[in-house]
């Protein structure tokens, strides 16, 4: 047996017959005993959720519009790992594609948030509501109603406006040369 296999043995052996581990187990139990309580009465107590946090989902509202800024490209339903957005669309009568139906079955959601990632038109937003457990699964069935509704009720205003721009980088604005970089500049005429 080698030097420090038999020193590890004796001083388990020590650790052992001294009760160490319980000794040090009881020592922080004792020393968190008067301490403040870092658990929250939840519901009683909430946290703010944290910017950036992925609650429930929305469907942005264009503010010209009013209505919604999807266009029902599908590339939110494709890269879902879970398969639960579900979008029918039709020939609207000058031919442009209308969204009838966007659903999203948020039981079934982990979210990821790669629907908001691959959206290339910003339209659909994980807001940061989370409390909304119910007993009936129709009501956590997300209809595109309910989602347009869920964005007037939790991303109005400057959270909507502010929501790619704080968590969605790089922007077009990022993109602009240091002013030591060689740039291309128009030759005078
Ligand atoms: S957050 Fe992820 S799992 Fe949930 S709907 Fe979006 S892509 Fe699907
Ligand atoms: S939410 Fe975005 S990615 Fe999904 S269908 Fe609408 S426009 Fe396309």
């Amino acid at each position: 047996m080698k030097v420090q296999e038999k020193k590890m043995m004796v001083k388990r052996f020590f650790r052992t017959i001294f009760f160490i581990e319980i000794i040090q187990g009881l020592s922080l139990t004792l020393s968190r005993l008067f301490s403040h309580a870092v658990t929250r009465r939840y519901p009683k107590v909430k946290r703010p959720a944290k910017p950036g946090f992925r609650g429930l989902h929305a469907l942005v509202r264009d503010p010209d519009t009013g209505k919604a800024k999807c266009v029902g490209c599908c590339l939110c339903a494709a890269i879902c790992p879970s398969k639960c957005i579900y979008i029918y669309t039709d020939d609207g009568p000058d031919h442009r594609k209308i969204v009838e139906r966007y659903e999203i079955e948020v039981l079934r959601c982990v979210y990821c948030a790669l629907c908001v990632e691959a959206c290339p038109f910003g339209a659909v937003v994980l807001t940061e509501h989370y409390e909304y457990s119910d007993y009936s699964r129709d009501a956590i069935y997300m209809t595109k109603e309910k989602l347009l509704s869920n964005w007037d009720r939790y991303m109005e205003g400057q959270k909507g406006a502010e929501y790619f721009k704080r968590f969605w980088r790089p922007m077009p604005e990022d993109f602009v040369a240091h002013k030591d970089q060689a740039v291309f500049r128009k030759m005078k005429d």
